[in-house]
């Protein structure tokens, strides 16, 4: 069941008090409208009536696909790691096995959509990611202030992503093969942190700490000579 409120928001440039429309919970199942809001990036589009002004209004929404059994929680403001983990496990049990994330942006909302709809694996996902950013960074000699998993394609073996540079140029698309994806799935399965029944953040900081783990894992191997 999606969840709908309304507030009275001032606008920022003429002060008008806009009656708005907020959804605080998103049922993909129940409002499949509201999933193509998301998807095309006008669910959180604000307009005033009275003076034109348009912004985005990003407020606290829970997303959740009963389908596909996942939920994405945006917390606007601040990245998702500020957010303190809810364990959900004593209050809601039917959780369980419900793959849930927070994310700060209804760009990382719209991206962990399509990796689940993808039927791919977030973790893995976020590691290629983070090795095609590494080497955007030392092409540009800059830092990847943002990138978005785009599309999966199995028979094309291709996946990829969008990358926005730092200092505001045009976004990048980059692609690699699946085979990258598969390898960094081995990675992600061999690591992937106990999540318990909480929401928690899947992202690049998430990636680097993974490699760093696998990297000296495999070191520590080399040197016991495994
Ligand atoms: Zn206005």
């Amino acid at each position: 069941m999606s969840t709908q409120m309304s507030k009275d928001i001032g606008c920022p440039h003429c002060g008008a008090a806009i009656r708005t429309q907020m959804w605080p919970g998103i049922c993909a199942q129940d409002n499949p409208e509201l999933r193509g809001r998301v998807l095309d990036e006008t669910l959180f589009d604000w307009k005033c009536p009275e003076c034109g002004y348009a912004a985005q209004f990003v407020y606290p929404c829970l997303y959740h696909d009963r389908e596909r059994r996942f939920m994405v929680y945006v917390v606007p403001n601040g990245s998702g790691r500020e957010f303190q983990p809810v364990d959900v496990g004593e209050k809601f049990p039917q959780l369980a096995g419900v793959k849930k994330r927070v994310v700060s942006s209804p760009a990382e909302l719209k991206e962990k959509i399509l990796i689940f709809e993808a039927g791919l694996d977030d973790y893995a996902v976020e590691l290629v990611k983070y090795a095609l950013a590494g080497v955007l960074d030392k092409k540009y000699g800059g830092k990847t202030l943002e990138g978005y998993f785009c599309f999966a394609d199995e028979g094309e073996n291709r996946i990829g992503f969008s990358f926005f540079p730092e200092g505001g140029k045009d976004p990048v698309l980059r692609k690699t093969s699946m085979d990258a994806y598969k390898k960094s799935l081995e990675i992600a399965k061999s690591r992937e942190p106990d999540e318990g029944n909480r929401f928690v953040p899947v992202d690049a900081l998430t990636a680097k700490d993974l490699l760093e783990e696998y990297r000296s894992d495999k070191e520590q191997e080399t040197q016991k000579g495994i």
